[in-house]
């Protein structure tokens, strides 16, 4: 018999950068949608210290301290007290977890770049550069980091892994918010799907306890683009699903710095 507990308990967070939530549905995001049902989707307003930016609010979730906090208010993260804040991901690796980073494209998540990491300690951390400045190589990094993730996934399964996917943003601040910012959504979600089902097609699948987290940073205005306090913009969204979350049940993350004692609590630490 295999033991039960915390001990065998999974985690896996996609973060998804740039999707409006009014944007979610069973037509463009049918996977996000389902956690809807299987957990809980709902939206998430940034609080109002927090800059609508990726650098800020990536910080909020991974970290869940305020900008008074982890001090990053901008995409370039110079001057971060992240030492005494650190993310999630770092968190598990000093407790001793295997742990998964993969990043798509944006250096300072994961790379000293830009006043980076954000992700301080990872067992594997993997980061996919996106080979020139244009959305077909944004589109086929994210494919890349969840074909990548999703074999790492399926064989070692990590403790923990964050995924981030960032092209959806990308094509919001060229193209606005439009048909082709649904099309990104709809990419995303298909690549997000696949990464679901990894975690399903692992062996121990069922006695290992899975929890996963999809989080959205921030929203788009219809012209494209963040930043300030439009209701379309600093709403963000976070869906979970796994055990000891009722199913259809009431959202568990309203706030941005609610994510990351989510991930931890259900990792059983
Ligand atoms: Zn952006």
């Amino acid at each position: 018999m295999l033991p039960s507990g915390p001990t065998l308990r999974h985690v896996l967070v996609i973060g998804v950068d740039g999707v409006r939530f009014d944007l979610l549905g069973p037509e463009v995001t049918p996977v996000i949608w389902g956690f809807g049902s299987a957990g809980f989707l709902g939206p998430v307003v940034i609080d109002e210290a927090t800059p609508t930016w990726s650098g800020p609010c990536w910080a909020t979730i991974v970290t869940g301290t305020e900008v008074a906090g982890h001090g990053i208010t901008a995409n370039n993260l110079t001057g971060h007290r992240l030492a005494d804040h650190p993310d999630f991901v770092t968190v598990a690796t000093r407790a001793g977890l295997p742990t998964l980073l993969a990043v798509s494209g944006w250096p300072p998540l994961a790379l000293a770049e830009d006043g980076g990491p954000l992700f301080a300690e990872a067992s594997r951390r993997e980061f996919v550069a996106v080979s020139e400045v244009s959305l077909a190589a944004w589109d086929a990094a994210d494919d890349a980091t969840a074909t990548l993730a999703a074999g790492i996934l399926a064989g070692d399964g990590p403790r923990l892994s964050f995924v981030y996917l960032g092209a959806v943003d990308i094509v919001g601040h060229v193209l606005g918010a439009g048909a082709a910012y649904r099309e990104a959504a709809r990419a995303a979600d298909e690549r997000v799907g696949r990464l679901l089902a990894a975690v399903r097609s692992r062996p121990g699948h069922a006695g290992e306890g899975w929890t996963v987290v999809v989080v959205t940073d921030h929203g788009h205005l219809d012209q494209g683009g963040h930043g300030g306090r439009e209701p379309e913009v600093a709403t963000a969204w976070a869906a979970a699903a796994g055990p000891g979350i009722e199913p259809g049940g009431p959202p568990l993350v309203t706030r941005q710095t609610q994510v990351a004692p989510l991930v931890l609590g259900a990792l059983g630490r």
